[in-house]
């Protein structure tokens, strides 16, 4: 029997419009060295409109990938909502990408327009001779555009045309947008998303069982908009009317102090270092408005959220996902009943809670299913309507079985949906046989008063076949001593795990999007450029 419902696809032009007809007064504000500047929803829209007419006009088709190498500002949220819109494929371009990985990025999607800041021209020229599909430059700002060649101004664009934009009828399984992993565990790959997964993902992330964004809302957007699609909240904010704080640079310790001053968000989205950072300063911050901060994109260490409820009286809430899943696939709200007398902490600290819409199942090395009991350790595999099903231009069943996305990531699933990460499968240290969680160490680690940060990395052992090594950057003016650290560690792992190799560092190697590169620790480890300091092993 058939349904008497409607048959409405789910576009991205819709977003738009809802946000555009509804939330007209809602407000865009973008951050600038030393200013600020603000728009509506409502003149966002018309300005969203002239670049679909712009862009028409210089001969973008369907299909066409429209490459933006842009900070998080007003003229990028423009293309987010635009170029789907009008039936193009919006592609996000990583600008702290090595060049080498820029020009690979930009000639496998085959771009054929890319929208970039003028502040960031010198990057992008620094591989404009390398890009094979590229015909044209748009430049947003002011700046000497000379270093690439022909390029046309974004503005100048936008004030040759009239508002009123007819937008296209599309299939909603087309592709709207897509973004490449930041290639932490080997070279980007590109994953594809639709206007229907764009549109399943953004409800997900306005349901109050995850961030539940309103119209009350003014969120601050740290994660990049080059980084899977900044979480979705440029959507999601649209869709509800929440007003946006875009920072138009990397914000971190005092900027990021005063733009909590000034702005006043209810709500903040950053990786785990960006707020760690902030608890370096003295400067008094006002987070008497914040109602959640949502950190993810690495695992946020407990010492990390008790330090903001302490000090700041600001909850942290984790969520967990990928590039591939859009990204939200879980978040940290602790459950109205909790278990065995676990307290909130005890939830705060797992990566997250899957949110409604996927399925996500942990998988032995073996193949077989894992029971969701909060101890059975293996591979975490996902599937839903926001989940990538292959990469672009890639077979690589390896990532996908019978219809999951292998994710890479290890850890426990408990019987109320918490995922627990303890590795991913690439950094998973494996000792006499047994696995212990880098993840769970560096966390106990960064616990101790004296630490700023700490990464854990796998070392070849003759014995043990692999043992931890610890890298630790101490707290200014702090000179924390192996011995002390294994100490208080004590209480807090399996005494097989307790480290007996330690190296002092300025600061942990970082991927373009702020996580731990542990790629670059065992790269280094493997030179010798790491001065190791041992202590016994435990008895
Ligand atoms: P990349 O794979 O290049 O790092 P992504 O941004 O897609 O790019 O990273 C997704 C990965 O980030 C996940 O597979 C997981 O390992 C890690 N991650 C995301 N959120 C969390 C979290 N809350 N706790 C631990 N790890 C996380």
């Amino acid at each position: 029997m058939k349904s008497t419902m409607q048959d409405a696809p789910l576009l991205i032009r819709d977003i738009l419009r809802h946000g555009q007809q509804v939330h007209g007064d809602s407000s865009v504000v973008t951050v600038e060295a030393g200013g600020h500047r603000s728009a509506t929803f409502a003149e966002v829209a018309t300005r969203v409109e002239k670049l679909a007419a712009a862009l028409t006009r210089l001969g973008v088709q369907p299909g066409d990938r429209v490459g933006t190498f842009c900070w998080n500002n007003q003229g990028h949220l423009e293309a987010y909502l635009a170029v789907p819109s009008m039936g193009a494929v919006l592609h996000t371009l990583n600008i702290r990408l090595p060049a080498d990985q820029l020009a690979y990025v930009i000639n496998h999607a085959e771009d054929r327009f890319i929208i970039v800041d003028a502040s960031l021209i010198p990057l992008l020229a620094a591989v404009r001779d390398e890009l094979k599909t590229v015909e044209t430059i748009i430049v947003a700002g002011e700046g000497d555009t000379s270093a690439l060649g022909e390029t046309l101004s974004y503005e100048r664009l936008l004030a040759a045309e009239e508002p009123g934009f007819e937008w296209p009828d599309l299939d909603e399984r087309d592709a709207a947008a897509m973004c490449y992993t930041s290639g932490t565990t080997g070279s980007p790959k590109g994953v594809v998303y639709s206007h229907r997964s764009t549109w399943l993902h953004t409800l997900a992330e306005q349901a109050a069982s995850s961030l539940g964004m309103t119209e009350t809302d003014r969120i601050l957007i740290i994660v990049p908009m080059f980084h899977a699609n900044a979480w979705g909240t440029p959507y999601s904010a649209w869709m509800a009317g929440t007003d946006m704080i875009m920072p138009q640079m990397f914000l971190m310790g005092e900027q990021l102090a005063a733009v909590f001053n000034e702005f006043h968000p209810t709500l903040a989205c950053g990786v785990p270092t960006i707020w760690n950072g902030l608890l370096a300063l003295d400067t008094p911050i006002d987070f008497s408005t914040v109602r959640g901060i949502t950190a993810g994109g690495a695992a946020v260490p407990q010492s990390l959220i008790e330090a903001f409820e302490n000090r700041f009286g600001a909850t942290i809430i984790q969520g967990w996902g990928m590039t591939e899943t859009s990204p939200l696939a879980a978040f940290g709200l602790p459950p109205a009943r909790k278990h065995d007398g676990h307290d909130d902490m005890y939830y705060k600290v797992k990566a997250g809670r899957i949110v409604g819409g996927v399925e996500v199942r942990v998988v032995a090395e073996d193949g077989t299913l894992l029971p969701n009991d909060g101890r059975s350790v293996g591979e975490f595999e996902i599937r839903g309507p926001w989940i990538t099903a292959s990469y672009y231009k890639e077979e690589d069943p390896g990532k996908f079985d019978d219809g999951w996305l292998r994710t890479g990531d290890v850890g426990t699933l408990d019987a109320q949906g918490y995922m627990t990460i303890s590795d991913r499968t690439k950094d998973v240290i494996k000792s006499g046989g047994e696995w212990i969680s880098s993840v769970e160490l560096e966390n106990a680690v960064m616990a101790h008063p004296d630490v700023f940060e700490a990464a854990v990395i796998s070392v070849p052992d003759p014995k043990w076949s692999e043992r931890p090594l610890v890298a630790v950057v101490p707290k200014p003016g702090r000179s924390p001593a192996p011995a002390d650290l294994v100490e208080f560690l004590k209480e807090r792992v399996p005494r097989w795990w307790l480290p007996e190799q330690w190296t002092f560092v300025t600061e942990v190697p970082k991927t373009s999007v702020g996580k731990f590169d542990k790629k670059v620790m065992r790269a280094a480890f493997a030179e010798g450029d790491y001065e190791v300091q041992s202590t016994p092993l435990p008895k």
